[in-house]
């Protein structure tokens, strides 16, 4: 008795029991929810139609009154742990990049101990969000895209704008509709995974059982979609799991407002819990735990393959295999062949390699143009370029705002330092970052295929050229295919169709989203699912099943109605 006594007071012991009684502390009081009967149906999915803001509309007044009361509030952004927020003190500041000195927010920022506070309310969480009946989850996210639909359109909008300097339409087809779509079409692909069923017969039925993950998913957001911080905590949460949200310093304001508006849908606390502060803090202690069950990442692909690599050095310390998915960076192409449409051609490398400031992962930002119609296609996209206009984006005739942030601001003036010493800039070329962070619109021309601008991911509004003899097409499609490490979005430009099949068959492996006369940008869900390959990503293609596919589980169950009740079988009689 004594001995046993001494080892259930051990140090593991005495914790064991100390969470099992904060467990029960907050464990749920009331009744488990009961099952409804019958098959419910998720309402059929519809794309959000994109509202136009043209002068006089009722979401013009609306949204211009919003950007007006959002740039004169401060908001203090807090951690949100288990529903619950926490103000550590301990703050950095939102600002708006084409007024950086205006601030929109303080958000504090969230500790090691936080971190594992958080891992422990998202397991408390999962006892009782895993089990829920998966209508049910479908039905906060549901009512998350109506409520952004309505009430909250203007503000998630104004913050989107005010924060990450994107125009209204910009705003709009982001942190409005694809927003909506995503949390309108996702439930419809999970009732399509989960209708999916063995076959059985009148002896066994036979049966997959979608489970969620084991433990944890840690999600860490980009700054460029508002969209995709929206999609990567709840895509696995619909599933069944329970998350950590790192979401990007230069995305506060909207990624807070997101995770309000999911709490009004009616998520409940710790299924999703908030962590803005230091990426590395936060990502050592959330990928180095026992638990990590998976990580839904968007962003540079060096942080990608850094985040891979830990989990790689921590291998045997997981419960399970992480499930790793990653949507990466992107060195995206616009390849003509002499038969292209100039005009087209002309406006989608201005709005593909131009609009957000080419801060989509997607953006046109190397072009192949044969010399045939390079003349003509220099003086359209010339033209354009000089009367694109750029500033603060709640004046409405801008076509484009400011580069996210000082970092981003001096990689890219340097690339156009680089672009005056050795190639030809034709247009733009000039960074002026006194009040915010303005890059002209700029376009290059080189005669080197290997040009670095040709190769590396800028993330900025600058489109390079490369000029080739029209009787190279076959070369050009091969050095398009080898010249970059990504494979994410890539357009041809042909009126011959032959020439659009050999594109197509030749750069199969160069893009994971391929458009045809058509700009590589302004993927729109459940038409075109979105993801690239190679150093691109995992491909799991965001708002699609594929992606759902990543976050469950899948158990056999099989039940045989009359079991056998002798262990011979017929051949084992000789007579
Ligand atoms: P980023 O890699 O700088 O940051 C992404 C996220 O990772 C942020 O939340 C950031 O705080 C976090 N982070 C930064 N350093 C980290 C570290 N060491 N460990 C863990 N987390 C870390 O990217 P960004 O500037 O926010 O976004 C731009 C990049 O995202 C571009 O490369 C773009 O191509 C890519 N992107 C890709 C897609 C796609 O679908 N393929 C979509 C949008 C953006």
């Amino acid at each position: 008795m004594a001995s046993t006594a001494t080892t259930d007071r051990s140090a593991p012991a005495r914790a064991a029991a100390a969470s099992h009684q904060a467990d029960e502390a907050i464990a749920p009081t009331s009744a488990p929810l009961a099952g409804f009967s019958g098959t419910r149906r998720v309402p059929p999915p519809v794309n959000e139609p994109v509202k136009s803001y043209a002068p006089g509309s009722p979401e013009k007044a609306v949204l211009k009154a919003r950007l007006a009361s959002m740039a004169n509030e401060r908001v203090d952004i807090p951690i949100v742990i288990g529903g619950k927020e926490i103000r550590t003190g301990d703050t950095a500041q939102s600002v708006m990049p084409h007024d950086h000195r205006h601030v929109l927010a303080d958000y504090h920022k969230a500790t090691p101990q936080h971190v594992e506070q958080a891992i422990a309310a998202s397991r408390r969480a999962a006892a009782e969000w895993a089990n829920w009946a998966w209508e049910d989850r479908a039905a906060v996210f549901l009512r998350a895209a109506e409520l952004l639909t309505t009430t909250w359109r203007s503000t998630v909008n104004a913050a989107t704008m005010l924060g990450q300097s994107k125009t209204v339409f910009q705003a709009e087809i982001d942190s409005a509709c694809e927003l909506i779509d995503f949390w309108r079409f996702n439930p419809a692909y999970a009732q399509e995974l989960y209708e999916e069923q063995p076959i059985s017969n009148n002896t066994m039925w036979n049966q997959l059982d979608y489970r969620p993950l084991e433990g944890f998913v840690y999600a860490v957001t980009p700054f460029n979609f508002t969209s995709i911080a929206g999609n990567l905590p709840t895509a696995p949460a619909l599933m069944g799991n329970t998350v950590l949200w790192k979401p990007a310093a230069s995305a506060m304001l909207s990624a807070y407002y997101i995770m309000k508006l999911l709490e009004e849908a009616g998520l409940p606390p710790g299924v999703i819990n908030f962590l803005p502060g230091d990426p590395v803090a936060i990502s050592n202690v959330a990928l180095s735990h026992r638990d990590l069950a998976g990580v839904h990442f968007t962003g540079s692909t060096a942080v990608f393959n850094s985040m891979w690599q830990t989990i790689g050095t921590n291998m045997s310390r997981y419960a399970s295999y992480p499930r790793i998915v990653g949507e990466t960076g992107g060195k995206d192409f616009i390849v003509a062949h002499p038969s292209a449409d100039v005009q087209a051609l002309a406006v989608a490398i201005a709005r593909g390699g131009f609009e957000y400031q080419g801060q989509k992962c997607s953006a046109a930002s190397r072009v192949y143009i044969p010399r045939s119609i390079w003349p003509a296609l220099r003086e359209r996209l010339v033209g354009i370029i000089e009367e694109l206009k750029m500033g603060d984006i709640t004046d409405f005739t801008n076509f484009m705002g400011a580069v996210i942030d000082d970092r981003s601001f001096k990689k890219i003036s340097g690339y156009l330092d680089d672009a005056k010493k050795n190639a030809k800039v034709l247009a733009g070329g000039i960074a002026k970052g006194e009040d915010g962070y303005f890059i002209k619109p700029t376009l290059v021309e080189t005669t080197d295929p290997g040009y670095r601008l040709l190769c590396e991911e800028i993330f900025g509004p600058v489109v390079t050229a490369h000029v080739y003899d029209d009787a190279k097409w076959d070369d050009t499609l091969r050095i398009i295919d080898t010249t970059s490490p990504y494979a994410l979005t890539g357009a041809v430009f042909a009126n011959d169709r032959r020439a659009v099949r050999e594109a197509a068959m030749a750069l199969r492996n160069a893009a994971g989203n391929f458009y045809v006369n058509d700009k590589p940008t302004g993927a729109v869900v459940g038409q075109q699912p979105f993801g690239g390959a190679r150093g691109s990503g995992t491909n799991d293609k965001a708002g699609s099943k594929l992606n759902l596919v990543r976050w469950i589980s899948a158990r056999s169950v099989k039940e045989t109605f009359a079991p056998p009740l002798d262990y011979r079988y017929p051949f084992m009689s000789e007579a």
